[in-house]
C-alpha cells in the first residue's frame, strides 16, 4: 500500500543522541496524552501492587530505533523491507551473508543506542517494588542497559549470538571484530538503520562480505534473536506466564501486539479477569480487553507516573 505524501515527513527534531551525529526522528506523529488520561493511568498504577509490564518497539523508537509497524514512520511504511524469516536464514548461505553484511554496518549505531526516560521509569518501578515483571519484546536490549533485572526478553537479544550447531552463545560485539579481521577492505555506504539492527546495502557489495562460522563446531551463527516465522522456546512463555500469574495488572507500553507471541499475554490476563491499561500511539489488538488506553509517547507518559 502506499501511503499519502503528508504521513511520510519525518520529524527532523530527535529525542536522544548517542552521538553528535544528528538523527531521524521514529516516533509517529502524536499529541502530547491529555491530564485527565494521565490521571486514570496514575491511579491504574497505584492500586496495582504487583504490576506486569509489556514493552514493544514503541518504546525505543525515542532511542532512535524505528519500529516495523507505525504509521508513517515504521519501517513497513517508509520501505519494501520485510524483517529475516526464520526459514530463510537458516536454509539460504546467501540470505545469511546478506543479512550479517547489513548488520555488520549497522552495528556500531544500532549498539550504541541509550535507553530513554520510559526505560528509566520502568527500571525505577522496579526499583521501587511497584513492577512485578517486565516482558519486552525487543531484542536491543536497552532495558538492560538502563539496569532492569527482572526482565525476560521474550524475542531474545541482538547482543547475543547463537550457534545452530552446538547451541553455543556469545557476545554479538565478539562477532564484529571477527567480521573486521575477515573483511579488511570491504565497505559499505549505509542507509538506515532496522528494528533488529539491520541496515540497506547493495545486493552487489553484499557478495564479497565474509561470514565466519562457530569456532567449536563450525555451525551457522545466527543472532540470539526470535526471526519471524520461528516460534518462542516453550519453557519461556511458561516462565512469563507464571510471572503474569503472580501479578495483579498489567500494562502494555509501546506495542501493538500484533504478533502472537506478546498478545497471548493478553488474551490469558483476560482469562484471569486482569485490570489492563495501554500506553500507545495507534490502535493494538488488545484494546478490547484494556480498562484504561492512553496515547502517547511512552517516555513522556511513564515519566509523569509515580510507582507510588
Ligand atoms: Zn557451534
Amino acid at each position: 500500500m502506499r501511503l499519502p505524501q503528508r504521513f511520510l515527513t519525518l520529524h527532523a527534531a530527535p529525542v536522544r543522541r548517542a552521538s553528535s551525529v544528528p538523527v531521524v526522528s521514529f516516533v509517529p506523529a502524536c499529541s502530547t496524552a491529555d491530564t485527565h488520561s494521565l490521571e486514570l493511568l496514575q491511579d491504574f498504577v497505584s492500586r496495582a501492587s504487583r504490576l506486569f509490564v509489556i514493552s514493544g518497539a514503541g518504546l525505543s523508537t525515542e532511542s532512535g530505533i524505528p519500529d516495523y509497524r507505525s504509521e508513517g514512520v515504521g519501517l513497513y511504511a517508509r520501505t519494501d523491507r520485510r524483517p529475516m524469516q526464520h526459514a530463510e536464514f537458516v536454509r539460504s548461505a546467501k540470505s545469511r551473508q546478506r543479512y550479517w553484511a547489513r548488520n555488520f554496518v549497522g552495528w556500531p549505531q544500532f549498539s550504541s543506542r541509550r535507553p530513554n526516560s520510559a526505560h528509566e521509569a520502568l527500571q525505577q518501578w522496579e526499583r521501587r517494588g511497584k513492577l512485578h515483571w517486565l516482558v519486552t519484546q525487543n531484542v536491543d536490549a536497552l532495558h538492560s542497559k538502563a539496569g532492569q533485572k527482572r526482565l525476560t526478553e521474550l524475542h531474545g537479544c541482538a547482543h547475543r549470538v547463537l550457534c545452530l550447531g552446538c547451541g553455543a552463545i556469545s557476545a554479538r560485539e565478539e562477532l564484529q571484530t571477527q567480521f573486521v579481521a575477515l573483511n579488511p577492505d570491504w565497505t559499505a555506504q549505509t542507509g538506515g538503520v532496522a528494528p533488529d539492527g539491520d541496515v540497506f546495502i547493495d545486493d552487489d557489495q553484499v557478495l564479497n562480505f565474509r561470514v565466519p562460522s562457530c569456532e567449536s563446531c563450525g555451525g551457522i551463527l545466527k543472532p540470539e534473536v526470535t526471526f519471524f516465522g520461528d516460534t518462542v522456546n516453550k519453557a519461556t512463555v511458561q516462565f512469563v506466564h507464571d510471572r503474569l500469574g503472580e501479578s495483579d495488572a498489567v500494562l502494555v507500553v509501546g506495542s501493538s501486539l500484533q504478533v502472537y507471541s506478546g498478545y497471548r499475554f493478553l488474551l490469558a490476563a483476560g482469562d484471569r479477569k486482569m485490570s489492563v491499561a495501554i500506553v500507545n500511539i495507534g490502535s493494538t489488538r488488545a484494546d478490547h480487553l484494556a480498562e484504561l488506553k492512553v496515547s502517547g509517547r511512552c517516555g513522556e507518559v511513564l515519566s509523569v507516573i509515580q510507582p507510588l
